[in-house]
């Protein structure tokens, strides 16, 4: 498997050379809304830890990660009044991963609403403001 990049996209949000909708941080995870989200609210929660994907992030550092999108998916289903939560975690190309910084996808997902394909379209600024406020909203008042 290939080193960790450190000039990685989600290194680099991680930094604040790349701007992003963060919704949540704390010592070890940082969330934030995905630019091409497959359904409406669709965040990604990422280790501060550098690692790649599953294979090289510690069992500790993959806990924090599910312990930030179990807090997600629950704020994410007041948020978006959803009617359920897909999770996702993909591990090097072959397993469908594009960003080389280890992220597992929350996805707020309502009957009958299929997902959109992976990166279909970019989304309006304004919308993804919209929906930082509404999930940062439902994190207070867990
Ligand atoms: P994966 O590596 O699991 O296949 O997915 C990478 C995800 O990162 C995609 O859902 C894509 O839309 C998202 N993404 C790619 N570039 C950016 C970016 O610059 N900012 C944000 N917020 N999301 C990104």
């Amino acid at each position: 498997m290939p080193a960790y990049d450190t000039n990685n996209i989600f290194a680099k949000i991680l930094r604040g050379e790349f701007p992003c909708h963060k919704v949540y941080e704390d010592d070890h995870v940082l969330a934030f809304l995905d630019i091409m989200p497959r359904a409406p609210g669709h965040t990604l929660v990422i280790p501060k830890a550098p690692a790649r994907n599953i294979l090289d992030i510690t069992p500790e550092d993959y806990a924090h990660v599910a312990r930030g999108a179990h807090k997600i998916a629950h704020a994410a289903m007041t948020a978006f009044k959803a009617d359920g939560i897909t999770v996702q975690q993909f591990s090097e190309a072959a397993g469908g991963q594009v960003v080389f910084h280890l992220h597992m996808h929350v996805m707020p997902r309502h009957d009958g609403i299929a997902l959109l394909p992976p990166a279909s379209r970019k989304e309006d600024v304004t919308v993804l403001e919209d929906n930082a406020t509404k999930l940062i909203a439902a994190l207070k008042g867990m």
